[in-house]
């Protein structure tokens, strides 16, 4: 009989800390542009009259070891009333010689520090190496994990955060624990004054990021509009910017950023000027100039959720952490 490892989201948290988890998510990325890591577009689930949806998010590696991983995810956006995460579900580990299930882990606590952690891969790439301010629109889960991974990226010297709810915006800033003063600003164009990098985490389906409140030179990891239908910068910013994805498939056809901008200012698959996982292995180009706009598209990837589950599962069964269950 064989065994499976339950890592709970205290589990996930302690043993993917973020500064681990960026090194691992430029490697994923890396092997992912090198095809040592093969992931299909995801597949989601939406049932007619439901706000909720299922991604399921398969991806295998075949070296150095090989594995299969398989994230099942529910977004349910009434959860932010609820004060859980919208993000619920589970990551398996398969054993990539046996198909043996090997771990499950859990997928909100995987899914806020990776692409956090992804983001500040993007960035330590794009930004320029002066980057001093932050700007963070969106004070939720991503908001946060954000606050602590742009912290690796570069040495910043202030951050504002802007949110729907101006109290949200106001408790992040009492709250956050930064090398950096954190202040609440009462406008996303306050926030994006002057901000030389600028996440954008919201659940908006519309703009909340003009072209004309952006600095020159600025550097934008825009992190939430995973669907086709919905966006967080307008399309100015879009068609004026070097766009950068996680991966291409997944930005030409999940991505509401650079759809609304293919209809409205006619850009096309080739405005996409690399992938992060070229720019890594020396394939690709990535900023021009210290004054050009560069906007990293992030959708979330499955191959990175397998890296994560095959770092925390290592990691559980090294230091014995984790409930292992027949099976
Ligand atoms: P949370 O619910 O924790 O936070 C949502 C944030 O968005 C809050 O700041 C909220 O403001 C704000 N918001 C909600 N609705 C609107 C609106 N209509 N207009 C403007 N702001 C709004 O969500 P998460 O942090 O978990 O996720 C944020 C986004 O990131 C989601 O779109 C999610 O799908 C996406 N995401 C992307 C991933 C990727 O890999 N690229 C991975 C995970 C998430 P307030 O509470 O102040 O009202």
């Amino acid at each position: 009989m064989s065994e499976l490892l339950v890592l709970a989201h205290d589990d996930v948290k302690r043993l993917l800390p973020m500064e681990e988890c960026v090194e691992l998510m430029a490697a994923v990325l890396a092997d992912l542009a090198r095809g040592s890591v093969w992931q299909p577009l995801r597949f989601v689930v939406r049932p007619p009259e439901e706000a909720s949806l299922m991604g399921l998010m398969p991806a295998h590696r075949s070296a150095p070891a090989p594995s299969y991983g398989l994230k099942a995810i529910c977004i349910f956006p009434s959860n932010a009333e609820r004060g859980i995460d919208l993000h619920q579900g589970g990551v398996l580990l398969f054993d990539g010689e046996t198909g043996a299930v090997q771990a499950l882990l859990d997928a909100s606590a995987v899914t806020a520090i990776r692409t956090a952690a992804v983001s500040a891969v993007a960035t330590s790439l794009l930004a320029r190496k002066d980057a001093r301010r932050l700007a963070i629109l969106g004070a939720g889960v991503q908001g946060h994990s954000h606050l602590e991974s742009m912290a690796v990226a570069r040495d910043f010297e202030e951050a504002r955060v802007w949110s729907r709810t101006p109290e949200r915006a106001s408790a992040f800033a009492a709250e956050a624990r930064a090398p950096f003063p954190v202040e609440a600003a009462e406008t996303a164009e306050e926030a994006l004054r002057d901000a030389d990098v600028v996440v954008t985490a919201t659940s908006s389906r519309e703009p909340i990021v003009r072209r004309e409140w952006l600095a020159p030179g600025a550097h934008v990891n825009a992190v939430g509009a995973s669907i086709p239908t919905a966006r967080e910068l307008d399309a100015e910013t879009v068609a004026e910017a070097a766009l950068f994805a996680d991966a291409r498939e997944s930005m030409v056809n999940e991505g509401g950023d650079y759809v609304f901008a293919v209809r409205e200012a006619g850009i096309g698959p080739d405005h996409i000027r690399a992938e992060l996982g070229e720019l890594l292995i020396g394939e690709g180009e990535g900023r021009r100039s210290d004054d050009e706009l560069t906007v990293f598209k992030s959708l979330g990837l499955a191959a990175e959720d397998l890296a994560a589950a095959e770092h925390v599962y290592a990691r559980a069964r090294a230091e014995g952490v984790g409930t292992a269950v027949p099976f």
